[in-house]
């Protein structure tokens, strides 16, 4: 068997971030203002502000306006929903994402409530998580879906299609990825497979499927000989190892080399599912802004 084509997500995401420029410069030239994204940081954790800062940058790379609000550690709750209230109601802001985790003093399921389900461009608002499970297959994605799901339904559309009939499974079952991510593929008429900790023989379920998403965290757990001859695999697993020395390196939940040798298409950690969560969030925004401009007209 041929090895696996590689997913390119970092030239797929540098296409869609391209896109939404576009549709930026539009929206700027009709509407007379630019679609704006709040990013909001409480604390200092190293990782949260490396991905705030990426997010902004991108937001202002694409023309976007980035509002960057950084809030010490110690914010209060009653603080933070107060500036969420003021975001809410501020008509140059679209979109606003608060950066998890927050620390542990403040309720995240009040804060993620708080936001304008409007402007959820995490989609992480009940309202939108409702919609995403109750929607028809096939109908349109016309609220904001979470980043990293919509990016992997993304990969899979432009290379395993048509996706009616194909069966899908999904290993891990979490909110932000795992539940959107099969939900997506069951909108896309696949027959779809949550697997989780508990899921007896977790590799014959594997063999079965023509599309696997491997979302839970534990680095290169899937096997090729896990992986159905020709599958599109989608790795969404990001794991920091040991390399040599005191060096570490990025490896995904599934067996890289491994899963060359069988599956149809793979997706590499880092530079598949990763680039695809930030350009998404770009899309999200503007989505968002074109919604709130038709809906002001
Ligand atoms: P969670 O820890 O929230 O969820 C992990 C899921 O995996 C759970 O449902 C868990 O099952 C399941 N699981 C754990 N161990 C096993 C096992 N041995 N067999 C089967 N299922 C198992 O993680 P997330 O969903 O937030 O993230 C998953 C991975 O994706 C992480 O590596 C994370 O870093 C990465 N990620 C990457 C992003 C990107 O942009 N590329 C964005 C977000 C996450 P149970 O429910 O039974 O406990």
């Amino acid at each position: 068997m041929a090895e696996a084509k590689l997913i390119d997500g970092k030239a797929f995401a540098a296409g869609l971030r391209a896109r939404v420029g576009e549709g930026v410069a539009k929206f700027a030239a009709e509407h007379g203002i630019k679609p704006g994204l709040a990013t909001v940081l409480v604390g200092a954790d190293g990782a949260s502000q490396v991905y705030v800062k990426s997010k902004a940058r991108t937001a202002a790379e694409l023309g976007m306006e980035s509002f960057d609000y950084r809030l010490a550690a110690e914010t209060t709750e009653a603080e933070l929903l107060s500036m969420i209230g003021r975001l809410n109601g501020d008509p140059t802001i679209h979109g606003i994402l608060v950066q998890l985790p927050l620390p542990r003093h403040i309720d995240t399921a009040k804060v993620l409530m708080a936001i304008d389900p409007a402007k959820d461009v995490d989609g992480f608002h009940p309202i939108n998580v409702g919609r995403l499970g109750t929607i028809a297959a096939g109908a349109p994605l016309d609220f904001p879906v979470p980043c990293t799901p919509l990016g992997c339904s993304m990969l899979i559309a432009a290379v395993a299609a048509p996706l009616a009939g194909k069966q899908a499974l999904v290993v891990g079952r979490s909110t932000l990825v795992g539940r959107p991510v099969a939900q997506l593929l069951l909108r896309a008429d696949c027959t779809v497979t949550i697997a989780h900790s508990r899921t007896r023989d977790l590799p014959a379920l594997c063999r079965t499927a023509d599309i696997l998403v491997v979302a839970i965290g534990k680095p290169q757990f899937v096997h090729g000989d896990w992986i159905k001859p020709g599958a599109t695999v989608i790795d969404v697993g990001i794991n920091r190892v040991p390399a040599s020395g005191n060096a570490s390196r990025l490896v995904g939940d599934v067996a890289f080399d491994e899963a060359m040798r069988v599956a149809g298409h793979l997706t590499p950690v880092p530079g598949g599912v990763g680039p695809m969560t930030v350009a998404c969030l770009m899309y999200n925004t503007l989505r968002s802004a074109q919604e709130w401009a038709g809906a002001s007209l």
